[in-house]
């Protein structure tokens, strides 16, 4: 059920994880991103989505710390990042991302790109620190449907998540179908498309209608779509503002218009031709 902030998604191995959550991607470590997680957790937003090469890991915590909600109520996402995994730092990556943070676990540890060559040896690792309980679900981000059959041949267990590019001009039908089919919960990445919905026509004109922003109308399409969404912002206003969605719902015609604006447009670099 779609409620509040506090709402949650029931992941393939039992946890709770909130449907709404703050990103920090380019958010300053130190103050600016201590202060975007405190006002994110008094509008009361419960999931915060980091990973080590944001490079701001340690002001995610100290926010989460000083919060004054306790660690429980709180899900924070971390991820593995790429040159870990090409030489093969992955157990010690995990263990630095942790102590960065210091809340003792992580809810949600992605590989944060398939890496060739690389991905079905770091899944095995991430596999073993699920088991030991430091990290309370482990799933992927940027995997399509080939590097996904590719994990599950060898896999003992199914990724909690996948965390894609995804917003109304990539909307990635058959991953979709794929993941859902195998009960691995998508989540969207850029789902503003950096900023870009503000100024598509379509959402402009629902926005009017609804008596909301394309920001927010976007936001209810994914919820909809039963897509986990991360928007981030710096700003006090706008985390406010960005999570305004809980109150209105899109009728299915409104929902099958902005499904209609799929255009495969990517805003972040594709999965299978990256070079970082
Ligand atoms: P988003 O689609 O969330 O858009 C963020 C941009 O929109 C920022 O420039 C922000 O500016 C602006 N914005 C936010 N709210 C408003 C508003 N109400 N009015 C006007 N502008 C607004 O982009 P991201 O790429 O940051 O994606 C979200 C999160 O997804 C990331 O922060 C990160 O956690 C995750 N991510 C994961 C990736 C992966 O590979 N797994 C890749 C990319 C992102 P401002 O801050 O100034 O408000």
């Amino acid at each position: 059920m779609l409620t509040d902030l506090r709402s949650s998604k029931t992941l393939n191995n039992g946890i709770k994880m909130p449907w709404f959550g703050l990103g920090v991607f380019k958010v300053k470590d130190g103050s600016q991103v201590e202060k975007a997680s405190k006002w994110a957790i008094e509008a009361s937003y419960r999931s915060i989505d980091t990973a080590a090469v944001y490079g701001n890991e340690k002001g995610v915590g100290s926010g989460v710390r000083d919060s004054g909600i306790s660690r429980e109520e709180i899900f924070v996402t971390t991820k593995l990042w790429n040159g870990d995994q090409r030489s093969g730092r992955v157990e010690e990556a995990f263990q630095d991302s942790l102590d960065r943070l210091g809340l003792g676990y992580v809810d949600l540890y992605l590989i944060h790109w398939p890496v060739e060559g690389h991905y079905k040896a770091s899944w095995r690792i991430l596999e073993t620190i699920y088991e030991t309980g430091r990290a309370k679900a482990i799933g992927v981000s940027n995997f399509m449907i080939h590097h996904l059959q590719d994990l599950l041949q060898n896999a003992n267990i199914v990724p909690a998540v996948n965390q894609i590019e995804f917003h109304p001009y990539l909307q990635q039908p058959d991953l979709v179908a794929y993941c859902q089919e195998h009960n691995i919960q998508l989540e969207a990445w850029s789902p503003l498309m950096k900023g870009q919905v503000l100024k598509v026509p379509e959402l402009k004109q629902l926005a009017k209608q609804y008596g909301k922003n394309p920001i927010q109308i976007t936001l209810r399409w994914l919820l909809q779509r039963e897509i986990i969404v991360i928007p981030k912002s710096t700003k006090k206003k706008r985390i406010q503002d960005n999570a305004k969605v809980f109150d209105f719902e899109l009728t299915a015609a409104d929902m099958a218009l902005i499904d209609g604006l799929d255009r495969a447009k990517r805003v972040g670099p594709d999965p299978d031709n990256f070079s970082f």
